[in-house]
């Protein structure tokens, strides 16, 4: 087994390594690990798929994959893609939408480049501090009459105010499309995450929780004119004699969406095995001062995709960078997940939507937050090792200061 990595035996009193100490792990414990799909049945199956000669183009694995996920998913409409960018650049160019979508700061760089890759213009909005979504209220306050579109992102797999949203666009006849990127699985008000707005879109990179190695969906609660949106993704060839739209190649390969056959079949187990790890982190770092969670959404179902940390240095007696480091020393990988804001880079920062005065709690959120390792093939014990290893350069936090000046 690679990656094989228990924890030294040693208590929250000891040296942590950044100060001298011996490294928590001999092996890197990183954020995420992907689920593996069972080899002898991926080598079946893409035998098959090699001695059928039918290798991308909407073939009879991608098809099966789309069926499974309409259902696993609860939704009406399911097309996959090459990537989940794919699969946001081509839900935005299928709405035909123009001038301004209202989107967060606090997201993966794809988000507003998608909205920026259609002639669209990004407009960031600040979220709200406890939940890390878009604050509806904020909301309103960017629409203007350029508006077309909301771009809410489903953060860390914690369900936007769906309803709030909802009302926000049909108020100003808004489209709505979610980032559901990190949502697999996850449920909202009772209700499954992609039947909410008018599409959503998943990314199936091997870092998300459900994945084909690289992929994408675009997922919908209803399939009324959402055909055209397949036919985006292979060029807009309709048939030998017709094209319709500027489409480009987003296809998910066969050998792709083999893949992604297979780690299904492992999902329930990867999201149980998360819950559990995550109850744990809870248990364990609820009381300690200074670390604040992530508020799930009111009437949410979760999948526990991350694991997310925001540090208050004045409590905690160390800063979120100084944290990170320190793991880092104990070999233990953690994210500064979303660090900097996407607003922050050179590409957007020039937008007036982009100053940092009118987006204080996606300011805040980016500069404290951090998160720890979480997948279903780490070991309790192994969460153990993170959290003994995070309290010891809580109690050495001086020392801790020190080394890193
Ligand atoms: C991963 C991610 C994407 C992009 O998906 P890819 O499959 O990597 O193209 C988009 N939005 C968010 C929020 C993501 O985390």
């Amino acid at each position: 087994m690679p990656h094989r990595a228990e924890p030294s035996p040693k208590t929250s009193s000891g040296r942590p390594a950044v100060a001298g100490g011996n490294p928590a792990f001999q092996q890197p414990i990183l954020v995420t690990r992907p689920v593996a799909p069972n080899p002898e049945r991926y080598a079946e199956i893409s035998a098959e798929i090699f001695a059928s000669q039918w290798m991308t183009n909407d073939g009879p694995t991608t098809r099966r994959l789309e069926q499974q996920l309409q259902e696993h998913l609860e939704v009406a409409f399911c097309a996959t893609f090459s990537s989940g960018t794919a699969a946001l650049l081509i839900a935005l160019r299928g709405l035909d939408l123009s001038g301004e979508v209202i989107t967060t700061p606090f997201t993966f760089p794809a988000t507003p480049h998608c909205i920026e890759w259609n002639g669209l213009k990004p407009v960031f909005c600040d979220i709200d501090p406890h939940t890390y979504n878009l604050d509806v209220e904020q909301i309103s306050a960017r629409i203007t009459p350029q508006t077309s579109a909301i771009v809410p992102v489903h953060v860390f797999g914690n369900p936007c105010d769906v309803i709030g949203i909802q009302e926000i666009a049909d108020r100003h006849g808004l489209k709505v499309i979610y980032d559901a990127a990190h949502a697999f699985g996850v449920r909202a008000m009772g209700r499954p995450i992609g039947v909410w707005g008018d599409l959503s879109i998943f990314s199936f990179h091997a870092t998300k929780i459900f994945h084909t190695v690289e992929g994408g969906a675009i997922v919908a609660n209803s399939r009324d004119h959402l055909e055209s949106l397949t036919l985006l993704r292979n060029f807009g060839i309709v048939n030998e004699n017709e094209v319709r739209g500027i489409g480009l190649n987003g296809k998910l390969s066969e050998l792709h969406a083999a893949v992604g056959l297979l780690v299904l079949t492992e999902i329930d187990r990867e999201i149980d095995s998360r819950a559990r790890l995550t109850r744990h982190y809870r248990e364990r770092l609820q009381e300690i001062e200074g670390i604040r969670f992530q508020k799930s959404a009111d009437g949410a179902r979760g999948n526990y995709f991350s694991l997310a940390l925001e540090f208050s240095e004045s409590e905690f007696g160390l800063s979120r960078d100084q944290v990170c480091e320190g793991l880092r020393a104990e070999n233990i990988f953690a994210r500064k997940r979303f660090y900097p804001l996407c607003s922050e880079n050179d590409c957007y920062s020039h937008l007036p939507s982009a100053c940092s005065e009118g987006l204080p709690n996606a300011r805040r959120l980016s500069e404290n937050i951090l998160t720890l390792p979480l997948y279903g093939a780490l070991t309790i014990n192994q969460v153990d090792g993170v959290i003994d290893a995070l309290l010891r350069l809580r109690s050495n936090a001086a020392s801790v200061r020190q080394a890193l000046a």
